[in-house]
């Protein structure tokens, strides 16, 4: 029995890492996905119909309200509902503070909580009027740990949870919970390839569990969230660590 079965999920910056693996473990659920990303998302269309799904690939720009709206539209005349919304867009670049520029800050805070803001407001009207939905934000465990040289980021994803858990306690009324995924360092392209590929082996060491973290753990988290079993968890960050945090 697929869990997502004529569920409809949208996840943002998925042209690759744990939003392409998102798409692909809600389309093997039976959901009909929409990939979008400012990139290209054909790997993720690729893997996601060789897996037998269903999917809508858009260009989407996070940070502008036309672009999150023109999504919003274009799902509902493509699928007709919005069910889910994965707010997984992000980027994390690492830096000492002295070295932050103003403009550097505001592009983080643009991409990762504007974003939020926007693709969750696009979406709203349309979980309220059906009296369902099912938001979930991926924040990140190194709000728990205070991360160094990643203040602007480190302060975006503590704001997801403060969005999350204020959000979740009026979006109830709406049959809609918003939840927030909080994982540790997850070998995706993007960290491997940054300054963040130097601390793995640290911070696997730091893990109550003694392997990499792969995007594909993140899937249990998320599907429990967006699929029955998660009906009564609202305002909740979950951390999918492998133990690098206990709280
Ligand atoms: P990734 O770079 O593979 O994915 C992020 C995607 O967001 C990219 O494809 C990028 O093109 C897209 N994006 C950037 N700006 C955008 C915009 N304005 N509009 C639309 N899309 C935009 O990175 P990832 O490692 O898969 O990370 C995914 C999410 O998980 C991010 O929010 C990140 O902060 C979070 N996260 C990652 C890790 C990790 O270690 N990889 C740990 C904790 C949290």
């Amino acid at each position: 029995m697929k869990r997502l079965k004529n569920r409809v999920a949208i996840v943002t910056g998925c042209a690759g890492g744990i939003g392409q693996s998102f798409c692909v473990g809600m389309a093997k659920e039976g959901a009909k996905v929409v990939a979008t990303d400012l990139l290209s998302t054909d790997e993720t269309v690729e893997k996601v119909k060789s897996a037998g799904g269903d999917i809508l690939a858009l260009q989407v720009d996070v940070t502008s309200e036309d672009s999150t709206l023109k999504m919003a539209r274009q799902v509902m005349n493509h699928f007709g509902r919005i069910d889910i919304l994965v707010n997984n867009a992000g980027i994390y670049p690492v830096s000492p503070f002295q070295d932050i520029r103003f403009e550097n800050w505001k592009k983080v805070t643009s991409v990762n909580l504007d974003g939020v803001f926007l693709c969750t407001k696009a979406v709203y009207p349309h979980m309220m009027a059906q009296n369902y939905g099912r938001i979930v934000n991926i924040s990140s465990v190194s709000v728990f740990l205070g991360s160094p040289s990643l203040t602007p980021y480190v302060t975006t994803k503590a704001g997801i949870i403060g969005f999350t858990r204020a959000l979740a306690s009026e979006a109830g009324e709406y049959g809609i919970t918003v939840n927030a995924i909080a994982p540790g360092l997850t070998a995706t392209k993007t960290m491997l390839e940054g300054s963040l590929g130097a601390i793995l082996d640290k911070t696997i060491k730091m893990q109550a569990l003694k392997r990499r973290l792969e995007p594909d753990d993140l899937l249990g988290a998320l599907l429990f969230l967006v699929t029955d079993g998660g009906d009564f968890v609202t305002g909740q960050t979950l951390a999918v660590d492998g133990g690098l945090t206990r709280h």
